[in-house]
């Protein structure tokens, strides 16, 4: 009867079916790599141009599959979203990169995404608090780093978590920063520590007179309110030099390194960009 019963909905909706089997398959794996520990941090170095060094890396997470191999978080964030398994993921993600920042030098940040369902949960607080008091992490060297959609569910609750955090010492940035409906409306609510450029501006701002355009308004509008900038998926030094032009304060991108993994930050903090 179980059989005939799968055999008429795949009958009816084929393709749906498909998709939900597949849904389902992966919030089964995903629950079993929570258990397994199957998840790994790679990080992103952050280029502090004014500095000429590194200022920080993204702490990014892979999923390293059993049969799958290294699945990217795309295929897998919004999955979690939905099932709410980024509780999990995102707790592990937080304690991994605190942890993992005390192995560098001390002026060096670590920056965690932080999803929206996290904003939601009421243990977010103590999450963080948690993963600092357990690697020794000092506030100040942790960002978070939050996009607009955080807002949707309603303003005031995730902004008086983020002054609570703030007040803490930890770092606030705007993540995606251009792409929401409504990005400049935030910067009115809440003093972010940093705004972070969107890829899709950087991508087109040497060939683009009007993303360059946005590009230096953003960098104006963030040296105005005293924020710092990143620009997201620097990968020529073309964009570089527009970058370094407008006075973005950070690079980010394939161009001076793609994510890594842990073992090779060392080797990365040796290197300079100034030409
Ligand atoms: P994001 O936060 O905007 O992260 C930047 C993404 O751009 C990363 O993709 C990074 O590998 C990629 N990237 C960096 N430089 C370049 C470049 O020069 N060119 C191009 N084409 N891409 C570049 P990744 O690692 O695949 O992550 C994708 C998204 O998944 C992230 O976007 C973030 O929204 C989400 N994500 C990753 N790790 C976590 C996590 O631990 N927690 C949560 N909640 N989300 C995460
Ligand atoms: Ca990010
Ligand atoms: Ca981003
Ligand atoms: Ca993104």
């Amino acid at each position: 009867a179980k059989e005939d019963g799968r055999g008429v909905f795949r009958f009816f909706e084929p393709s749906l079916d498909a998709a939900a089997r597949w849904r389902r398959q992966v919030e089964l794996d995903l629950r079993a790599a929570i258990q397994a520990g199957q998840f790994v941090l790679n990080y992103q170095p952050v280029f502090d141009l004014k500095a000429d060094r590194i200022g920080g890396f993204e702490a990014l997470v892979r999923w390293h599959h059993p049969e799958r191999g290294i699945v990217p978080p795309a295929e897998f964030i919004p999955i979690a979203e939905d099932t709410g398994l980024i509780i999990a993921i995102g707790e592990w993600v937080m304690q991994e990169a605190c942890r993992q920042a005390m192995h560098w030098p001390e002026h060096i940040r670590v920056a965690v995404n932080v999803s929206p369902l996290q904003f939601r949960n009421s243990g977010l607080q103590a999450i963080i608090l948690q993963a600092l008091a357990h690697s020794g992490l000092a506030p100040d060297r942790l960002e978070i780093e939050i996009t607009e959609s955080v807002f949707l569910d309603g303003e005031g609750p995730v902004i008086a978590l983020l002054h609570t955090l703030r007040a803490m010492g930890i770092r606030v940035a705007l993540d995606d920063f251009g792409t929401g409906y409504s990005s400049l409306s935030y910067l009115r609510s809440f003093p972010f520590d940093k705004i972070k450029i969107d890829r899709s501006f950087i991508t087109s701002i040497a060939t683009d007179p009007s993303a360059a355009a946005i590009v230096r308004a953003i960098v104006d509008l963030a040296t105005a309110l005293d924020m710092e900038t990143t620009a997201e998926g620097v990968e020529d030094t073309g964009q570089l030099d527009l970058l370094r032009g407008e006075g973005c304060g950070n690079i980010q991108g394939y161009l001076f390194s793609r994510p890594v993994e842990s073992g090779r930050i060392a080797g990365l903090l040796e290197n300079r960009i100034s030409r």
